[in-house]
């Protein structure tokens, strides 16, 4: 991993990015020697465009398990949206690579793109929100996302 990867995100200039992109954001390692990485999987550009609450909720649902499963060789603790709801912060057990979670992210968001039927957890047993969700909208912006391409981002820091 790159130097200069373990800054705040308050640091990053987003100004300075070109989203989609996915970022090592913070490196993290325990008294026993395990190490949590985390990432920005950044969707839309900052203070360009925002993903509404419901496609971005049901993004959320679907990648807990599109990119559990196609992330390799690490573990996936939590992928959760961004409060500015631009993308997701990813907190992974292990120190994977920028490439590798990209490809992860692609083939996850190719499956919400592709999902058809219900939606995991869209219940008021197991989600906190359930009627606030759309597979279709969720399966337009995966594909918005995707046709643009995604790229490794360095961190920018503040000037
Ligand atoms: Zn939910």
């Amino acid at each position: 991993m790159a130097e200069g990867t373990r800054v705040a995100s308050f640091e990053l200039d987003h100004r300075a990015v070109r989203a989609p992109y996915v970022r090592a954001a913070g490196r993290y390692q325990g008294p026993r020697g395990d190490v949590v990485t985390k990432f920005d999987l950044r969707l839309v550009q900052p203070n360009v465009q925002e993903i509404p609450t419901a496609p971005l909720h049901t993004i959320e649902h679907l990648l807990a398990g599109y990119l559990r499963d196609e992330l390799s060789g690490a573990t996936l603790v939590d992928a959760s949206p961004m409060g500015c709801r631009t993308g997701f912060y990813l907190t992974v057990l292990g120190e994977p690579e920028e490439e590798s979670v990209l490809e992860a992210a692609k083939a996850a968001l190719a499956r919400v793109r592709d999902h058809e039927g219900e939606i995991p957890g869209c219940d008021p047993l197991r989600c906190g929100n359930w009627r606030d969700h759309s597979l279709p909208g969720a399966r337009a912006w995966a594909a918005e996302v995707l046709e643009r391409g995604f790229i490794v981002q360095a961190t920018v820091t503040l000037p």
